[in-house]
């Protein structure tokens, strides 16, 4: 087996902190040796300058809504003008327009560091609802673009059967998420087939999308699945659920056994303290958005609240406002800033973990995240000569450093990005056709 070593003059190696010269080995797709201080790198090592990162998981991403960016901006709004302008493109897709774009979507993460994305997947069917030939052609598509793009990819598949909290039916384009009944999403889900860059996970779309008499099935047949789940990321949707169910959304999932530490709350905006407690206690992570929270006027989540209490957090780019999960992690600090008053709620480690480790662990790949004897050879090379970077401390690099800063991605011990480009593909002109043939 061949072996390939990397020289990273800095390296951030979770608990181990932010260590200068490390030697890094890998064979067969694995980390075989991490070796700290040496100063002089052997003959053959590739040298990395900067600070090499474990690989990043992008926890939560809806790969269309890409064509949205910058293009919702006029006339104000609210997340529900948003969603329209969002139902707008998706209305257009088919499964090819879907794999061109979430292709070239999922190699703009791959430029951004990411080696692992949670693709929460609901636009099932086509364009009035009726399934392809194949029922699962857009998963597949999506499953295809992440190997073209080369990183891994969790397809949350979504449970997605009401259009509201009162289980009123689907309508309009939303006719396309649904299939019918939760045995007919069973059906259509158990035919799809992991590939190895794949896992196939769960999702259930949100309290306003499935029935609460759907809920208990629906966590008994996911048990042990990385399941994720939209909680509370408006306030709406919290006074509906108290109108219908007379308790909150994550006290709805609890009631139905559905919290659980395979479970993971996307946004979690807006929790009461008994939910915090809930989420917490449960172990139910917590995937925060900040990008697209701001971007869609959401509001500011208790993300220090949540950690305290239990839940593991990791981050999403969701709407992919922007691709840069370094602005994700440090908007969970800087966010808690705003609504606190009060600087440093968040370590750059807990930020890097939440970016790395526990991204890969709520999309179910436990050994990836980790610069680590045995882990999954990822890595992220961040350059530290930079504009944006020069004379920033390597500890520091989380609250300075871009998406455009990524020099090196490897992913499974395969080079995806050198020297800030794509191995495979033009990215940008890849996203530039994607996004005029459904937006144009
Ligand atoms: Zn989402």
């Amino acid at each position: 087996m061949r072996t390939m070593t990397w020289h990273a003059r800095h390296a951030w190696l979770g608990p181990a902190g932010f260590v200068p010269d490390v030697l890094l080995e890998v064979a067969g797709g694995r980390f075989t040796a991490v070796t700290p201080g040496v100063a002089v790198p052997p003959p053959g090592a590739t040298r990395l300058g900067g600070l090499v990162l474990p690989g990043l998981a992008n926890a939560h991403s809806h790969a269309f809504h890409r064509a949205l960016r910058g293009r919702t901006h006029a006339g104000g709004g609210s997340f529900w003008t948003w969603r329209q302008r969002m139902y707008d493109v998706a209305a257009r897709l088919d499964p090819d327009s879907c794999h061109a774009l979430a292709r070239a979507v999922y190699a703009e993460m791959a430029l951004a560091g990411v080696t692992c994305v949670g693709e929460f997947h609901y636009l099932h069917h086509g364009p009035d609802g009726t399934p392809y030939a194949d029922p699962n052609a857009m998963g597949e598509a999506l499953l295809a673009a992440a190997a073209d793009a080369g990183i891994r990819i969790t397809l949350l598949d979504a449970l997605y059967l009401s259009s509201s909290v009162a289980g009123a039916p689907l309508d309009g384009v939303q006719r396309r998420f649904g299939d019918g009944d939760l045995d007919g999403w069973s059906a259509r889900t158990a035919a799809l087939a992991a590939p190895p860059h794949a896992r196939i996970g769960a999702a259930l779309h949100s309290v306003r999308a499935v029935p609460a008499g759907f809920l208990t099935d629906f966590a008994a047949r996911t048990a042990g699945l990385p399941v994720h789940v939209h909680l509370s990321e408006q306030r709406a949707e919290n006074e509906q659920c108290l109108a219908v169910h007379g308790c909150t959304p994550a006290g709805l999932l609890d009631r139905h056994g559905v919290l659980a530490g395979h479970v993971t709350a996307v946004h979690a905006t807006h929790p009461s303290a008994a939910d915090v407690a809930l989420l917490g206690g449960t172990r139910t992570g917590v995937c925060l958005c900040p990008t697209t929270e701001r971007d869609l006027a959401d509001g500011i989540g208790p993300g220090r609240a949540l950690a305290d209490a239990g839940s593991p957090l990791s981050l999403g780019s969701d709407s992919h406002a922007v691709i840069d999960m370094f602005e994700e992690a440090r908007g969970v600090e800087l966010h808690e800033r705003l609504a606190g008053e009060r600087r440093g709620r968040f370590t750059a480690g807990e930020l890097l973990h939440a970016a790395t480790a526990a991204g890969h662990t709520a999309l179910g790949w436990a050994d990836a995240g980790t610069i680590a004897v045995g882990a999954r050879a990822d890595l992220v090379a961040v350059r530290l000569d930079t504009a944006r970077t020069a004379g920033v401390a390597p500890a520091g690099a989380v609250f300075a450093a871009t998406a455009a800063d990524v020099s090196h991605v490897m992913a499974d011990g395969r080079l995806v990005v050198a020297d800030g480009r794509h191995v495979g593909l033009d990215v940008a002109a890849e996203l530039h056709s994607a996004v005029t043939a459904v937006t144009a």
